[in-house]
C-alpha cells in the first residue's frame, strides 16, 4: 500500500506560488484591458476624426418619407450624429428644440430619402465589350471601381445592391469611414454555369477566373453549395446567380436556361442554412427561381402572370432593370419571337421588345409585387452610375403606368427591403440614418424634377456629399 503524505512545509510555499501567479495574472489581464480601451478609444478617435456630422433642421420643404403615400407639406426634418432625430410637420408640439441646430430653409423644394439603386456592378470596366472587362488589368479595375462608388454617391444614391469582386472591400472601406461611398450591400462574385452569362465566351478559362469582374463559372448542385460556402469565407450580404441567358454569345441566348432547378435549389438551400438571401438573375425562364425559393428576381424580362402571383404572395422582389436596355439592346439585340413581338408596337425590333418589357412591369406592378429600382449600371460610359437609376425612376412613370409617389418609394423604401436594410435606411424616419436628398422642385408634379442637376443636397449618413448654395 502506498501512502502519500504532505509535508506541512511545503503549504506556505505553494500558497506563495499561487499568490505571485495570481498577481501575475492580474497584472497581465489589466494590461490586456488597459490595451484594448486605449485601442477601442484610438479606433473611435480615429472614426470620428474622419467624420463631419451636419446638425440641421430643414424647415418649410415638402417631404417624402418613403413610408407614406401622401407627402407631408410645410415639414421638419432634424439630423444630428448622423441619425435622424425628428421628421414630420412643422409645426407639431413635440418637435423638438431648433437650439444648437443649422437651419437650413427648404421652402418650394422637397426633401426625400436617398436613391437607391438595388443592381448595379462596381465592375471597373471602361467600355460594354465582353472580351476587354475580363483582360483589363485588375489593379486598373480596381481603381475604376473605387471611382465608380464615387460617381453613385456624387449622383445621389446613398444605397446600392452591388455584384463584382470589388464590392466587399469597397463597402467595408466606406463603413468604417476610410473613403466615401454609398451603403453597399454586396454580393461578391456571384455564380454562373461554365459557357453562360457571366462566362466571357471569347477568353479561356483562365482568364475569366482570373480577371472577370463579377462572376465565376461553377456547375452542379454539390459544386455549387461548396462554392456558396466559400463565398461565405468573404462576408458577402447575398449569394447571386445566373439562373438564365443573357444574350451575349451564340448558346447564351436570353431565353435559355443555364441553371436547372436542381442546381438553382441546391444554392437556395445553401444560403436559407446559414441565413443568407439569393438574389438571381433571370432574362428568360424566372419559374425555377420562383419556385426554387429565391429572394429577390433580378431583369424577370420573360416574368409571366402565374410567376407575378407567387412572387406577390411569397413577398419575393423584382427588380426589371429596364432603362439600361436600349443601350444593351443595341450592343446585344434581342431574340425574335414569333407570335410575341408582333402584338406589340415599335418601327424595330428593339422597339418592340421595350413595349413589351414595359407592359410586364405594369403588370407585375398592377398584382402588386414589390418592384425596386435597378440600374443595371456596369461602367460609366454607357450606364452612367446614379443618371441610369434615375431614369428607371422616370420610366417607372412615363412607360410603365406607376404613380410618381410610387416610383420613388420603388427607387427608396422598397429597396432598402429587397437589400435587407429597411431598417436603417430607405425612409425619413426618426432614429434612422440620415440618407436623404433636397430636390430643387416637386417630383410628385413631374418625375423629371428628380435629376443630378436638381439635387440642392446629397447627404449620407448625416454627412453632407453635396450642396448647392445659394439657389
Ligand atoms: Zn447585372
Amino acid at each position: 500500500m502506498i501512502q502519500i503524505t504532505i509535508s506541512h512545509k511545503i503549504i506556505p510555499d505553494v500558497q506563495k506560488q499561487i499568490s505571485s501567479c495570481y498577481n501575475f495574472v492580474t497584472v497581465i489581464c489589466g494590461l490586456a484591458f488597459g490595451g484594448l480601451l486605449f485601442t477601442t478609444f484610438r479606433i473611435w478617435r480615429y472614426a470620428m476624426r474622419k467624420r463631419h456630422y451636419l446638425k440641421a433642421a430643414f424647415v418649410g420643404g415638402q417631404l417624402i418619407t418613403g413610408r407614406h403615400k401622401a407627402a407631408i407639406q410645410d415639414s421638419l426634418v432634424m439630423i444630428d450624429h448622423g441619425g435622424i432625430i425628428y421628421a414630420g410637420e412643422r409645426n407639431y408640439d413635440m418637435a423638438p428644440s431648433l437650439e444648437g441646430y443649422e437651419v437650413i430653409d427648404v421652402t418650394g423644394k422637397t426633401i426625400m430619402p436617398g436613391l437607391i439603386d438595388s443592381h448595379l456592378h462596381f465592375s471597373g470596366n471602361l467600355n460594354d465589350n465582353d472580351s476587354d472587362w475580363v483582360r483589363e488589368p485588375l489593379l486598373q479595375k480596381q481603381v475604376m471601381a473605387v471611382q465608380q462608388a464615387h460617381e453613385c454617391l456624387e449622383n445621389g444614391l446613398t444605397t446600392v445592391g452591388e455584384i463584382s469582386r470589388f464590392g466587399i472591400p469597397i463597402r467595408d472601406m466606406t463603413n468604417t469611414g476610410q473613403m466615401q461611398g454609398p451603403r453597399v450591400i454586396a454580393t461578391g462574385r456571384g455564380f454562373c454555369a461554365t459557357a453562360s452569362h457571366g462566362d466571357s465566351h471569347n477568353c479561356s478559362i483562365e482568364e475569366v477566373n482570373a480577371g472577370h469582374p463579377w462572376a465565376e463559372a461553377v456547375d452542379g448542385p454539390w459544386e455549387l453549395r461548396k462554392a456558396v460556402r466559400r463565398r461565405l469565407r468573404e462576408c458577402p450580404d447575398a449569394i447571386k446567380i445566373w439562373a438564365t441567358g443573357g444574350g451575349i454569345y451564340r448558346w447564351d441566348t436570353s431565353r435559355d436556361h443555364h441553371y436547372t432547378y436542381e442546381e438553382i435549389r441546391a444554392v437556395v438551400e445553401e444560403s436559407a442554412m446559414r441565413g443568407i438571401p439569393v438574389w438571381s438573375h433571370t432574362y428568360g425562364a424566372t419559374t425555377p427561381s420562383v419556385d426554387a425559393g429565391a429572394d429577390f428576381i433580378i431583369h424577370g424580362f420573360e416574368i409571366n402572370e402565374s410567376d407575378m402571383e407567387k412572387m406577390y404572395k411569397k413577398g419575393i422582389y423584382f427588380c426589371p432593370t429596364i432603362n439600361f436596355l436600349p443601350a444593351w439592346l443595341s450592343t446585344y439585340p434581342p431574340q425574335y419571337i414569333p407570335g410575341v413581338h408582333d402584338k406589340y408596337e415599335g418601327r424595330t425590333l428593339i422597339e418592340k421588345e421595350l413595349a413589351r418589357l414595359y407592359d410586364n412591369v405594369n403588370k407585375a406592378y398592377k398584382m402588386g409585387v414589390i418592384i425596386t429600382v435597378g440600374s443595371d449600371s456596369f461602367n460609366s460610359d454607357s450606364t452612367p452610375y446614379g443618371v441610369t437609376a434615375i431614369g428607371e425612376i422616370h420610366r417607372f412613370v412615363d412607360s410603365c403606368g406607376m404613380s410618381e409617389m410610387d416610383a420613388i418609394i420603388a427607387g427608396t423604401a422598397n429597396g432598402a427591403r429587397a437589400l435587407g436594410c429597411y431598417h436603417i435606411t430607405g425612409s425619413i424616419t426618426r432614429g434612422k440614418n440620415a440618407d436623404m436628398l433636397v430636390i430643387n422642385g416637386d417630383p410628385l408634379k413631374s418625375i423629371y424634377d428628380i435629376n443630378v442637376d436638381n439635387m440642392d443636397m446629397i447627404i449620407k449618413d448625416g454627412e453632407e456629399v453635396l450642396r448647392y448654395k445659394g439657389k
